[in-house]
């Protein structure tokens, strides 16, 4: 008989995004519907940089030609970005990463959920509540029942401590999705002394980097002393560069990074990856890596600054009109996530701005309990929808 892995009986149902789905389709049949405004799915708006289109148009004519013509790729990445990445996101900021601990990928969260192949069934890893699911479910597919929530809340910042943590493997995503918050170098750096005392692994997702304004705030879990013993980090162009549909990521394994074999022998972190990545996944397109090459280049870099800096002035603006109707609203600075406290049930207050405000959010409790009195607003949509969200959740409120 054909047995199922019945982890996945154990996932939780993909709720969140269906029920606000449902939801919304709900209040348009009642008839009362203006024009919904959506501040909930955090997809970006804007288009491509000019700089990354010209970039792939001409990939495109390089693969027309048989000159320039590119088949299967290297598994890792381009030697040509994997270079620019080590030179501009890791160099530039004083960071040592060499290009070959660079691969690149089709996104964040292939590689976010993908990781957890290296280890052992039997880990014990800890993610923080409110979460972005990827990192619980996949580990619950895998068959983990070990896995810790650490609670962020006001009273700690959003940002947890690892003092009461013994879990082998944490997950850290900072600026956070969803509650916008950063961590500085000092929290970062505990972390990295946490984990190197016991031999643990950092999963650090910093796929919302490129918001990050205040200089203080690090930008990678690598500048932090020692975390290259124990630390990985993912990145996204996603939200860097409106790569949401176009796909390209890449992860960073230190080369002195290891696990342990059950007989204690050490296994190299980036010898396994590599293997895994050059076993499952064919490399993200040619065009698709002319395409992240062209962010780094001067005008890229401009431009897709501009974009970014435009999505923040969106938080800014949401973040403020929220404060100014009573409400406490937290990130939205370094970050595209406003996490207002909505003083009562997510879902409630959810409905009461679909309803009477025609503006989708999305209720804090669907990233976990610790979500539960909160709403998260998203700043990735045009200024005009932002100013008539605010206009209408201000009549409202
Ligand atoms: N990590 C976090 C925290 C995210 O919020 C997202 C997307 O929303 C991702 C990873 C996925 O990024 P990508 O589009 O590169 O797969």
């Amino acid at each position: 008989m054909l047995h199922v892995n019945e982890n996945y009986a154990r996932i939780k149902p993909t709720y969140l995004f269906a029920e606000i789905s449902s939801r919304v389709a709900e209040h348009q049949k009642s008839g009362n519907a203006e024009r919904i405004i959506r501040l909930g799915i955090g997809d970006v708006t804007e288009p491509l940089a000019p700089a990354v289109t010209a970039a792939m148009h001409k990939a495109v004519d390089d693969e027309a030609g048989r000159e320039n013509f590119h088949g299967y790729g290297p598994e890792q990445g381009y030697q040509f970005l994997r270079d620019k990445i080590a030179e501009i996101d890791f160099a530039a900021r004083g960071v040592d990463i060499k290009p070959n601990e660079i691969l690149v990928s089709d996104g964040a969260k292939c590689d976010c959920g993908n990781i957890q192949e290296l280890f052992s069934n039997d880990v014990k890893v800890a993610v923080t509540d409110p979460v972005y699911p990827v990192y619980v479910d996949t580990n619950v597919m895998a068959g983990r029942h070990d896995i810790t929530l650490l609670r962020c809340g006001k009273e700690n910042g959003f940002v947890p401590s690892p003092s009461s943590c013994d879990a082998d493997i944490v997950y850290l995503c900072f600026p956070n999705n969803p509650t916008g918050a950063v961590a500085t170098k000092a929290q970062l750096q505990e972390w990295v002394d946490w984990a190197n005392a016991g031999k643990r692994l950092i999963i650090f997702d910093a796929a919302y980097e490129a918001f990050i304004r205040t200089d203080s705030i690090p930008h990678s879990i690598f500048e932090c002393s020692g975390a290259r013993t124990c630390a990985i980090e993912m990145r996204s162009y996603s939200k860097t560069a409106g790569f949401t549909g176009v796909r390209c990521g890449y992860t960073v394994v230190p080369s002195e990074l290891c696990a342990y074999a059950a007989d204690g022998t050490s296994v190299s972190l980036k010898a396994m990856w590599t293997r895994r990545q050059t076993t499952k996944f064919n490399g993200a397109s040619y065009i698709t890596q002319r395409g992240a090459e062209a962010i780094y280049s001067p005008e890229g870099m401009e431009q897709t600054k501009s974009t970014i800096d435009f999505y923040l002035e969106n938080a800014r603006l949401v973040r403020e009109a929220l404060a100014s109707l009573g409400y406490e609203a937290f990130g939205g600075v370094d970050s595209p996530y406003v996490w207002v406290d909505v003083k009562g049930p997510s879902w409630d207050f959810f409905d009461r701005l679909l309803k009477e405000a025609n503006v989708v959010t999305t209720p804090g409790a669907g990233f976990g309990a610790a979500g539960e009195g909160f709403i998260r607003i998203s700043a990735f949509n045009s200024r005009e929808n932002v100013l008539e969200a605010i206009d209408r959740i201000s009549r409202v409120l």
